[in-house]
């Protein structure tokens, strides 16, 4: 089977919630972090405002030197949590379970067995429509907007999305790599630090193009490392997704654009959770000891409320009612929620399903 890796990335992420969420910033050079007047950085910057060179970690009386009518806005990091929540939820819907989220917007996924062609290319190209899709679902449920990589590993998938930005979509073909990588700076190669690249530079070696022609021995310039250094120089890279532990919980939410209390919302939408978490348990054969239910209002306030059961449960429909008797009991729509989220832990192995009856002696 070949390997197909796609890398997503949001675009300005941070600054791109706060324009969707105040339209009056759209189009705007906006800059998150401390205002100009105060000893602070920048957290992210707009498209708008990295045209006068802000950039994030900048001191912000820099970015205001450089970007005079830039707008500055204080970090909601809660906002961008959440946010990034209902994003992964998306990722894992579109992708599957192989997911590796690395940072607040960015993941990996392994869609290999979903995209299989006869070669290695056919299958990256097969992957596509999927990619397409995971934008446009961003794009009309979150109203943001994505970049997304395909290759054939986590290297070249990640450099495929730095390529081209904001909504980009870029495919690096296994035919194509080596002279893709060239012009990169080395800086640009996963595990190249500052320290690496001064080491790299003292000899002369300055583009990924140069370690690929590099005949010494890398090892001297950058120790033990210098072999794989030089395999990712002609994008040989074999690291596997980081999936994390066994998996001790299930869970799924949705957060609103607006905060709502309109109970059919609600219920439709504990109820898709419900299928959604349904769905995984049967994937891994579990099922599970406990439902949870969770909150957050307007303010940010965040609840959750679990029930434990005697018996396990698998079937969509227990994990919905247990999660509307939790809400109901602890009267926890009282006001309207940003978001709401169902799930479920104390997870045991599935027993091995039943015969059917015409199979029972
Ligand atoms: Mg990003």
């Amino acid at each position: 089977m070949h390997r197909v890796i796609l890398h997503l990335d949001m675009d300005a992420f941070y600054a791109s919630v706060e324009q969707r969420d105040n339209p009056a910033l759209a189009g705007r050079p906006v800059i998150v972090g401390a205002p100009p007047t105060q000893r602070g950085v920048v957290a992210a910057a707009s498209y708008e405002a990295r045209k006068f060179g802000v950039r994030s970690a900048m001191p912000s009386v820099t970015a205001g030197r450089l970007c005079p009518d830039g707008v500055f806005v204080r970090p909601r990091m809660e906002a961008y949590r959440a946010e990034s929540h209902a994003i992964m939820d998306l990722v894992r819907q579109s992708a599957g379970e192989l997911v590796q989220q690395v940072s607040v917007d960015e993941a990996y996924m392994d869609v290999s067995a979903q995209a299989q062609g006869a070669a290695a290319d056919a299958s990256l190209a097969c992957a596509l429509p999927l990619a397409r899709r995971l934008k446009q679902v961003i794009r009309t449920q979150r109203q943001l907007t994505a970049t997304v990589g395909i290759a054939a590993n986590k290297l070249l998938a990640k450099l495929a999305s730095d390529f081209q930005k904001p909504d980009g979509l870029t495919l690096i073909r296994e035919a194509e790599k080596v002279a893709f990588l060239r012009p990169l700076p080395v800086r640009s190669l996963h595990g190249v630090g500052e320290v690496t690249e001064k080491n790299l530079s003292g000899a002369g070696l300055r583009t990924v193009g140069d370690l690929q022609d590099y005949r010494g021995d890398l090892r001297a310039l950058v120790g033990s490392w210098g072999p794989e250094l030089k395999r990712f120089a002609f994008g040989e890279d074999d690291r596997a997704l980081d999936l994390g532990d066994e998996v001790k919980s299930i869970s799924s939410e949705n957060t609103f654009l607006r905060d709502t209390e309109d109970r059919p919302t609600l219920r439709a939408c504990l109820e898709e959770q419900a299928a959604d978490i349904a769905g995984k348990l049967a994937r891994y054969r579990l099922a599970a000891f406990t439902v949870q239910v969770k909150v957050r209002y307007g303010d940010f306030t965040t609840l959750t409320r679990q029930i434990s059961v005697e018996e396990p449960l698998h079937e969509a429909r227990e994990i919905y009612r247990l999660g509307c008797w939790l809400l109901a009991r602890e009267k926890l729509v009282h006001r309207p929620l940003r978001l709401i989220g169902l799930g479920v832990s104390g997870l045991i192995e599935a027993q091995a399903r039943q015969l059917p009856l015409e199979f029972v002696a």
